[in-house]
């Protein structure tokens, strides 16, 4: 089980801001932007975006809208959509989910 499939199952805490029938966010243990939040599809079956697309793009758009309505909620409705894909690109958490970053971003740059 994932360590976000635990958190779905309530197994470890976690800050929950959202929660649906197939998709739950919550803010990220060490954030990197003054707004960090992390959306989850509550399905571990895909690793990362790409199969997400392939097996369910109606699950990946849930995706989006639930990042972009929390970046209103929660910030300035201006935000940063990341979706690491691999060991080499920062991905640590094989279980798909996007980084929704928001609030004093550092202008010219995507990464540290
Ligand atoms: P990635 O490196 O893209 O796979 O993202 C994994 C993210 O999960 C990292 O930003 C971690 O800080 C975050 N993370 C790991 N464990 C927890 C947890 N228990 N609660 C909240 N966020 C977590």
């Amino acid at each position: 089980m994932s360590i976000f499939s635990r958190i779905i199952a309530r197994e470890i805490p976690a800050d929950i801001v959202f929660e649906s029938d197939r998709v739950i966010a919550f803010r990220d243990i060490a954030p990197q932007a003054p707004v960090h939040l992390l959306v989850v599809p509550k399905t571990e079956e895909f690793a990362n975006v790409a199969e997400l697309a392939a097996g369910d793009p109606v699950l990946l758009a849930e995706i989006v809208a639930t990042a972009n309505d929390l970046a209103a909620e929660f910030s300035n409705g201006e935000y940063r959509l990341v979706f690491n894909s691999g060991e080499s690109a920062g991905q640590t958490v094989f279980h798909v989910h996007a980084h929704v970053l928001s609030g004093a971003l550092q202008e010219g740059t995507l990464a540290e």
